[in-house]
């Protein structure tokens, strides 16, 4: 438990690693809200509807959260989408979906959080990158640029908001075992365990751990990192 229940925001926190990161804020018993499209948030969170690419409904939803649990005092930055292609096939509706959703999404959640977590002169921002953000990937030109866009985020973020305790940083997983991995073939996601040292997948609440230490006391010296849950995959990037 923690000592003090916490308001936290997880962004797509319906399903896959959103979800297992807002189970995980709710076991240590803070009030955790999750915002999604279609709603569906974990048992015991504040389930809100809320499209990140529509400004004015992100603005709704942390009124709403306000309004319930207090400002937010975590925000986990975590919904997100791809739509692959290799890039002479790329258009420009799918490189814009992805980075509006991704990076701007992101961008405009942070930046409603900071609003508050100035005010109270503490806050923990967390984004959820990839290791495709540092290492590239054929074929997702769109969201390896929207990934790597959040680690310049956060550092700018770090710097800019240090001086009031807010931390900010950056989780960057590898494989993880989600809908979003579902769609690749066996013989995709066979190729892939052989370049991971750890030979698999992680699973969703190995993300989550990362999170919550982040938002944890222990944490409190950490900000501008980048910390990769991938089971080594991207060493050295
Ligand atoms: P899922 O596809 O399982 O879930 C995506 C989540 O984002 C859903 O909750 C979805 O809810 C929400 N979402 C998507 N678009 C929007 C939007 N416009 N507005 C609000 N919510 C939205 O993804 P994962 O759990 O796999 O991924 C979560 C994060 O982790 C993503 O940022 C992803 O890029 C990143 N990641 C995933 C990896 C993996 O291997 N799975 C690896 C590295 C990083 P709804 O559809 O209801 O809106």
């Amino acid at each position: 438990m923690s000592q003090t229940p916490r308001s936290v925001l997880v962004t797509g926190g319906n399903r896959g690693i959103g979800r297992a990161i807002a189970e995980a804020f709710l076991a240590q018993g803070d009030k955790v809200a999750v915002t999604t499209r279609n709603g569906g948030a974990p048992e015991g969170a504040l389930d809100v509807r809320c499209d990140i690419t529509d400004p004015a409904a992100v603005d709704a939803a942390f009124a709403q959260v306000e309004e319930a649990h207090g400002p937010v005092e975590v925000l986990v930055a975590n919904a997100g989408i791809t739509q692959d292609t290799l890039v002479l096939r790329m258009s420009d509706d799918d490189w814009s979906r992805v980075i509006e959703t991704n990076l701007t999404g992101s961008f405009r959640v942070v930046k409603r959080a900071a609003k508050g977590m100035l005010r109270l002169r503490r806050g923990r921002i967390i984004l959820i990158s990839s290791v495709v953000g540092l290492l590239g990937s054929a074929g997702q030109v769109n969201y390896a640029a929207s990934k790597s866009g959040l680690v310049g985020m956060a550092r700018s973020l770090a710097r800019e908001l240090g001086s009031r305790s807010i931390t900010t940083n950056v989780v960057a997983p590898g494989f993880v075992e989600t809908d979003m991995t579902e769609v690749l073939t066996d013989d995709q996601k066979q190729t892939i365990k052989t370049q991971v040292p750890l030979g698999r997948y992680a699973t969703p609440v190995e993300v989550a751990s990362a999170v919550t230490w982040l938002a944890s006391d222990g944490a409190a010296y950490v900000t501008g990192a980048v910390i990769p849950v991938d089971g080594g995959l991207g060493m050295g990037h």
